[in-house]
């Protein structure tokens, strides 16, 4: 079910309590020399759409807002970004427009890694401020289904990252018409410390300010060479996979504040 298509009707007829609102997060940014700019929130939202699907008649997807946090982006053409600021102003906005109308359960579905701090303070944030009546949680869906994503890879450490072998596969599963496999180009990044990583699946412990440029000339990280519209089918399928697990788990997490100290 997708919200914007949504009468009011409609609307007024959810259950407040059970029905799981998301909210897609993602970025408009350079995705290297082959992929589209709007790569992160056309996933997020696919891929919320496809386990909205699977879970018929009890999540439904908000529109995402197409921008995010991408400042370490802006030395390439196109990248367009949102201060930390305004992002999380937007997001506090959707949601207390949701708990205005009752809403229960928001999650915020993020596809960008850049946003990931901003979802953690945000779930804290939001979670605090409408304790009792609303639950809220987000997350990051590349980490969610990390294990998954890990069996299929072919690429060593370093090899997804951004425009990698995962994202560019996913795309072409997608969007096969906005990809330029022939301009791809591949980095294996080298951070400069090993307590840094650019995996996708890693993370790193040491947060810091990582500027994509000095990472990577052309702006990927990672070996989008391995990528293909099958191992884009079996990644994307992969994640719905974990993102309905995980949705009909939290679909039963309490929201009230009863008996709780
Ligand atoms: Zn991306």
């Amino acid at each position: 079910m997708r919200y914007e298509e949504l009468s009011q009707l409609q609307v007024d007829a959810l259950d407040r309590e059970k029905t799981v609102l998301v909210i897609p997060l993602g970025s408009v940014e350079q995705h290297g020399h082959h992929m589209p700019l709007g790569t992160d929130t056309m996933l997020a939202y696919a891929l919320c759409l496809a386990a909205a699907a699977q879970m018929e008649g009890q999540v439904v997807v908000l529109p995402p807002p197409w921008y995010g946090f991408s400042a370490h982006h802006m030395r390439f053409p196109g990248s367009i970004t949102l201060s930390h600021t305004t992002l999380m102003a937007m997001v506090e906005d959707i949601v207390a427009s949701l708990a205005q109308h009752g809403f229960g359960r928001v999650l915020l579905i993020n596809g960008h890694g850049g946003n990931g701090g901003v979802v953690d303070v945000l779930a804290a944030v939001l979670g605090k401020r409408h304790y009792g009546r609303m639950r809220i949680a987000g997350l990051t869906y590349f980490a969610l289904a990390a294990p998954a994503i890990a069996r299929l890879r072919r690429s060593r450490e370093g090899g997804m990252g951004h425009a990698c072998e995962f994202e560019t596969s996913m795309i072409m599963h997608l969007r096969p018409d906005l990809v330029a496999a022939d301009r791809a180009q591949i980095t294996y990044p080298d951070p400069g410390s090993a307590y840094l990583s650019t995996d996708l699946l890693k993370g790193s412990a040491v947060k810091t300010y990582l500027d994509f440029k000095d990472l990577s000339p052309h702006g990927t990280l990672g070996d989008p060479s391995l990528a293909n519209p099958e191992m884009g089918a079996e990644f994307f399928a992969a994640v719905v996979a974990e993102l309905v697990r995980f949705m009909e788990d939290f679909a039963r997490w309490p929201i009230t504040a009863e008996n709780r100290t």
